[in-house]
């Protein structure tokens, strides 16, 4: 029987972070993780190896439009083999970073699959090992959603951790679901050289965020894709000789079509009810995800969760904050997790961020705004580096100029979008933006022209006309 004061069972953003930060503040801590590296989807199968092929993307596509600036390039030769490695030697680096650092802390870390026995004990599946805890952080994170009416078990249907592997590159694939993973997916695939078309049942490509915000990526995806249908349903897949038989429902979409592979990219289901949980005593909702107050806390005391398997969004840097909220209560420091916002970002080409509330979002909920949007065509910046389509969209509060949200699609939409994260936060009003110099010629001057065009102040475009 092994004993711990701290166990963190996963060790995914959530895990590892809240593992370091409970050892950082003096305690003895385990970490128990199935998979043979640790790092949880988002170093392994997420985020990083999805960016680092992104970054592939972009350079063929950049070389691609290179003409454009009087220069050009011959065609890529892609070495399949090539890309995977590198991809690999990233997800590697930064695995085996974690395991060095688990190391450094004395964080104590087993591999295996831990189910819970009691509110103080797990037991490794499959095993007579026992492990007895004082306080327990649950960050298992979730996993692809599997609809039965898929055909997984042939290798040409794929979910977002078959696609990262890169096994060769289909000349027809279809994307199932134009959210988030789905898009990023394809704008690998498309850039690799497969002709991609894409369904999404909604009536907008990611459907969370405003639509004014995605129109510039889909206005590039309609062009370049085979197809983007939208509304639209796969009703019947079927493996054939020939490839992936699709059936469709929707009003442009054809009856059926075949294709060589298919991604199917339609949601991630948490992993609460795979752990017993039940036997210490931790309330589980019927699809899996553990409800916690805003200490990180389930309705067992000694008993945390953070991460994708508390709720959404399930975003890595939501989890590594409630992690660091988790392990800093067990501490005893007297913390919270009370943030205003968490954004999101796609990754696609153009990016899509955004922070706050949406536009959609205020409208609902009868919020009184003002909005200032600033086309990037306006930007001396977007127009120097053949980047025109973008446009941002900051909300501010009617009666105070608070800032409550703001949308960006562009060219490193996803790392301008921490400034409007840091104003929400502070309190920010549109003054505090517009009147905070930026840098030029720069992409970040867009937030600024944002709150400018609010304000009326613009002087890079005719100000907005206000309504009488
Ligand atoms: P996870 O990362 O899911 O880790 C959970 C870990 O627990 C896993 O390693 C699992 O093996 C282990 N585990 C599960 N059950 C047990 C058990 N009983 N015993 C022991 N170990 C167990 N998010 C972003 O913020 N930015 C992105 O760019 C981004 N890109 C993504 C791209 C893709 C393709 C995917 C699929 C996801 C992406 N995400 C992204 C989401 C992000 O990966 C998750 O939000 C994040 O990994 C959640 O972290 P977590 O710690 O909650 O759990």
């Amino acid at each position: 029987m092994i004993k711990t004061k701290v166990l963190v069972i996963g060790s995914g953003p959530g895990g590892y972070t809240a593992a370091f930060r409970a050892a950082d503040l003096g305690n003895e801590v385990t970490l128990i993780e199935s998979h043979k590296t640790l790092g949880g989807v988002c170093l392994n199968v997420g985020c990083i190896p999805s960016k680092t092929l992104l970054h592939t993307a972009e350079v063929i596509n950049e070389a691609k439009h290179a003409n454009e600036l009087g220069v050009t390039f011959k065609s890529p030769k892609i070495d399949i083999d090539g890309v995977r490695k590198n991809k690999e030697a990233i997800v590697s680096k930064l695995t085996g970073g974690i395991q060095a650092l688990a190391k450094a802390r004395k964080v104590k870390v087993i591999t295996g699959y831990a189910k819970f026995l009691s509110k103080n004990q797990v037991a490794l599946d499959g095993t007579d090992e026992v492990i007895e805890f004082e306080q327990c952080i649950i960050a298992t994170g979730s996993r692809v959603t599997k609809f039965p009416m898929f055909p997984f078990e042939d290798k040409r249907v794929m979910d977002s951790t078959d696609a990262l592997m890169l096994d060769d590159i289909p000349k027809r694939m279809l994307v199932v679901g134009g959210g988030i993973i789905g898009l990023e997916m394809a704008t690998i695939y498309d850039a690799l050289g497969s002709e991609i078309t894409m369904v999404e049942l909604g009536n907008q490509i990611i459907p969370v965020a405003d639509k004014d915000i995605v129109t510039p990526l889909f206005k590039k995806i309609k062009k370049t894709y085979a197809n983007v249908f939208l509304n639209t349903k796969v009703t019947k897949m079927t493996a054939a000789k020939k490839g992936i038989k699709v059936e469709f429902e929707g009003k442009d979409a054809p009856e059926s079509d075949t294709f060589d592979k298919v991604l199917v990219a339609v949601g991630r289901t948490p992993n609460g009810l795979l752990i017993d949980a039940e036997k210490a005593g931790v309330n589980i909702d019927k699809s899996g995800f553990i409800a916690t107050n805003n200490q990180m806390k389930t309705n067992v005391d000694n008993i945390f969760a953070i991460g994708d398997i508390v709720g959404q969004p399930m975003l890595a840097h939501k989890a590594t904050h409630e992690a660091k909220v988790a392990a800093e209560v067990i501490s005893g420091k007297k913390t919270g997790f009370n943030a205003l916002t968490i954004p999101s970002v796609a990754y696609t080409d153009p990016e899509v961020a955004w922070t706050g509330k949406t536009e959609k979002e205020l409208i609902e909920a009868g919020v009184k705004f003002d909005k200032g949007v600033f086309p990037w065509a306006a930007s001396g910046r977007s127009l120097s580096i053949g980047r025109s389509e973008g446009v941002s969209k900051a909300l501010f509060d009617a009666e105070s100029g608070k800032i409550l949200g703001m949308g960006i699609c562009g060219n490193h939409a996803g790392d301008l979008i921490s400034e409007a994260t840091l104003a929400i936060e502070m309190g920010c009003d549109m003054s505090d933006i517009a009147l905070t110099i930026h840098a030029h010629p720069t992409l970040s001057e867009t937030t600024a022209f944002a709150a400018e065009m609010a304000e009326g102040t613009i002087t890079d475009l005719m100000p907005p006309r206000k309504k009488k």
